[in-house]
């Protein structure tokens, strides 16, 4: 077996994994990552690249307007470009209920400074052209929210890594931690390499309650699928990502630079586990209720669709923090917004482990806190 060492070993090749590891190694830590099939094979690869402010949790909305900043540089910092575009997201209200919970939304938001609005019909089919608008109130349009490219991202913070001194290991998979007196000793691997190292972090979004168990420790992680498309490029139509919580609604957004659009829904009932397969109801259902919303979108073809796993908590904020072994941190149960999280969270949870004190308190997303109010923009 052979024996290594880092200062910390990240289990996981999708954007948290990534983003921490170019973070700490930024800060002068040796970083080993692992990943046991090849980066973005988990959920960062089938996301959509959406990236928001408009949350109501506290703290969701002070990192997010840190990772929309650090976003914004990316290009400057990993020297390429992650097709970060600010086309805003809309939020569609088809109910008085919603509206006010969006006009209680942005009123929080605001505190933090966010440039949000509840704006009319009128207004929104002015930034949506041809936006179906019969039974529309009005919707919350925040226009510094955005999209990146996932694999643009993701793959820019591994190279980052690697020029910054640190190993990026594919088709290595962990299978197991060491620990001595509650304290991380060393990580073993399906290649048969053992790496010493003071901390892990666990950044295996789906599958990160498989790694806690490796060191004798339960987090309430459970992965639900959520399917996906995308149609044929065509010309630019809108800019914001548009988002329709009604029970029978959608989300889609018009890549910039491709053209092509990627869309959603949230399954209802919920498909609990880490089925990734495609179905037939989907493929045959968003067509429907993409055209619903913007009729225009009928011309357009479908190219393919996918599935992934959301990977939630029990209040849909993410778990990210110590752990009761020392050494072993965790950063998961990112629900549907772990790639927008990424970049603040990994420049936070570097400086968790590198300094001991993030520069944004986590607390409210630590592993032991209680799981109280359920995030309502999810
Ligand atoms: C259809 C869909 C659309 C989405 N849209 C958006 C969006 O618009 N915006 C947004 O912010 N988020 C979106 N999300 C959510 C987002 O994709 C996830 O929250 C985010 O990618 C989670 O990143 P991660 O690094 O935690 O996990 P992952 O990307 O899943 O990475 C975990 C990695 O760990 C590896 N791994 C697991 N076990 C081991 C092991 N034992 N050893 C080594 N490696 C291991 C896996 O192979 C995997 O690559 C979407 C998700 C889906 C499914």
């Amino acid at each position: 077996m052979a024996s290594r060492t880092a200062d910390t070993v990240i289990v996981g090749g999708g954007i948290i994994g990534a983003a921490t590891g170019y973070y700490l190694a930024k800060s002068g830590h040796k970083v080993v990552l692992l990943e046991r099939s090849f980066p973005c094979s988990g959920a960062t690869g089938r996301c959509i690249g959406g990236i928001r402010a408009q949350f109501t949790h506290d703290l969701s909305i002070r990192v997010m307007i840190e990772s929309i900043r650090l976003f914004s540089e990316l290009n400057d910092e990993l020297g390429e470009t992650v097709h970060w575009h600010q086309g805003g997201y809309l939020f569609l209200a088809f109910d008085e209920p919603r509206k006010q919970a969006f006009l209680e939304a942005i009123k929080v938001q605001r505190n933090y400074g966010l440039d949000v609005e509840f704006i009319s019909s009128a207004e929104c089919g002015q930034i949506v052209p041809g936006l179906n608008r019969e039974g529309l109130l009005g919707g919350a349009y925040c226009p510094t929210d955005g999209q990146a490219d996932p694999f643009h991202v993701t793959y820019g913070y591994l190279a980052g890594i690697k020029r910054l001194g640190g190993e990026v290991r594919v088709d290595t998979e962990v299978t197991g931690i060491n620990t001595r007196d509650s304290k991380v000793v060393s990580v073993l691997t399906s290649k048969g390499d053992e790496f010493f190292c003071p901390n892990v972090l666990n950044a295996a979004g789906a599958w990160s309650d498989e790694i806690c168990r490796m060191a004798g420790i339960e987090v309430p992680i459970a992965p639900d699928r959520h399917e996906s498309l995308v149609t044929e490029a065509v010309e630019r139509l809108f800019d914001p990502m548009l988002v329709d919580y009604r029970s029978d609604g959608c989300y889609f957004v018009q890549h910039i630079g491709t053209g092509h659009f990627v869309g959603c829904y949230t399954p209802v009932p919920l498909v609990p586990g880490r089925n990734m397969d495609a179905t037939d109801e989907f493929i045959t259902e968003m067509p429907r209720r993409m055209v619903r919303l913007v009729p225009k979108l009928g011309q357009v073809k479908v190219l393919r669709q996918w599935a992934g796993s959301y990977c939630m908590t029990p209040d849909g904020s993410p778990i990210c923090g110590r752990t009761p072994v020392e050494g072993l941190y965790i950063s998961s149960g990112m629900s549907g917004h772990g790639f927008m999280f990424g970049p603040a969270l990994g420049k936070l949870m570097a400086e968790l482990i590198a300094c001991g004190k993030p520069s944004i308190p986590l607390d409210q997303f630590a592993p032991d806190r209680e799981f109280g109010k359920a995030e309502a923009m999810k």
